[in-house]
Order: C-alpha cells, then sequence, then structure tokens
C-alpha cells in the first residue's frame, strides 16, 4: 500500500518516519500525478494560506480536490483547514470535503502551543487517552451530522471524521503514540480491499 503525504510546506517529516514504521510505502506529492496508485493521503500541518497557494501554483488544486472527495484522506492542523467546507478568521478557500465549520488561529496569539490529554468520545474503538500536540491550532466550530467527533479537548472536537476523510486540529505525528496513524491506514486498507 503507498500513502502521499502532500509535500509543498509544513509538517512532512514526522509523518513519513510514522508511515514508513507503519510498514507502508510513502510518496511525497508535489504534482497532479503523484496522486495515482495511492491509496490515502496526509494533509500535513503548516500555514494553510502559504498551502493554498502552494497547491494552486503547483496547479494541484482539481486533482487534489477529486482525491479528497472520494479516496481516504486526513488533515492535520492547517490541513485540517484545507479539508473543512468552511473556513473563518480570515475566510479562504478550501477543498471542502468534511462537513465542518474551522477557525483558524482559535487558542489565540499568547498560548501559541500546548500539549494535553484528550479524551475519546463514545465512537473510538477504546477508552484510552492520548496526547495532543497543538500549535497555533485551529477549532472545528461546527459540525454538520454525519461528521462523527472522535477526540475531544475540553469541550471541542479535536478529531473527527466523515466518510473518507478524517481531520485533527492536533499533531499526532509529534507523539511517540501510532494509533491515530494506524487507524487512518486502516480506513485506506479498508477502501483498497472493500
Ligand atoms: N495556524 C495555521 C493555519 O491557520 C495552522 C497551524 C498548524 O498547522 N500547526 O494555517
Amino acid at each position: 500500500m503507498k500513502i502521499g503525504v502532500l509535500a509543498l510546506q509544513g509538517a512532512v517529516q514526522p509523518h513519513k518516519e510514522k508511515l514508513i514504521k507503519l510498514g507502508v510505502e510513502v510518496e511525497e506529492v508535489r504534482h497532479p500525478s503523484d496522486l495515482k496508485k495511492l491509496s490515502g493521503i496526509i494533509l500535513p500541518g503548516g500555514e494553510s494560506t502559504t498551502l493554498v497557494h502552494l497547491i494552486r501554483l503547483n496547479g494541484l488544486w482539481d486533482a487534489l480536490h477529486e482525491f479528497v472527495s472520494t479516496k481516504p484522506s486526513w488533515g492535520v492542523c492547517a490541513g485540517a483547514i484545507l479539508l473543512a467546507n468552511q473556513v473563518r478568521d480570515p475566510e479562504q478557500p478550501s477543498l471542502g470535503s468534511v462537513n465542518i465549520m474551522i477557525r483558524r488561529n482559535a487558542y489565540g496569539r499568547q498560548v501559541d502551543s500546548f500539549i494535553r490529554s484528550l479524551t475519546p468520545t463514545a465512537f473510538w474503538k477504546n477508552k484510552e487517552r492520548i496526547e495532543g500536540v497543538f500549535i497555533r491550532a485551529p477549532k472545528i466550530v461546527e459540525l454538520a451530522p454525519g461528521v462523527v467527533p472522535l477526540f475531544m479537548d475540553e469541550g471541542d472536537v479535536v478529531l473527527a471524521e466523515q466518510n473518507n476523510c478524517l481531520v485533527s486540529t492536533f499533531h499526532p505525528e509529534l507523539t511517540d503514540n501510532l494509533i491515530i496513524h494506524e487507524y487512518f491506514l486502516s480506513k485506506c486498507h479498508e477502501s483498497s480491499n472493500p
């Protein structure tokens, strides 16, 4: 199985390392042709406005839009902003494959980064808490019916899924735990071998 990591900007390397540890092939995605033969893609954290600009500059917008609408796709932080169908603070274009409203930089300027223990919802497979690293993180402020909350931080949904897509406002690639990467790979397996 081959998994893509959008490699235009941001935290690409730590995702690659986790995926390799989990035994899958990794493709760095920069151009439309890189999306061929992928079982899924991770859109990593970084700066979403810059990512929108670079995706367009590389002629990747339409192909990526098509991919995330149909195949397993996981947006982390800035990547979650790219997948949300409504972006605020400020509004900006997005690929819109997850029916959520997301507010950028929602934790304020002075508190840019923090680590907190996250609580699984009843929809998650077990009751184990995980550590969440938040870096100038957005907040999911609205979820449409059909978007399933999977992990919470003090009343806010920080990991959610809708059909083929997963969004997290924290960075699972920056902790030792492999559980969210494993979960994403299980979605990729399922969709490749239905
Ligand atoms: N603040 C960034 C944005 O709004 C996201 C930060 C991140 O990906 N860690 O795009």
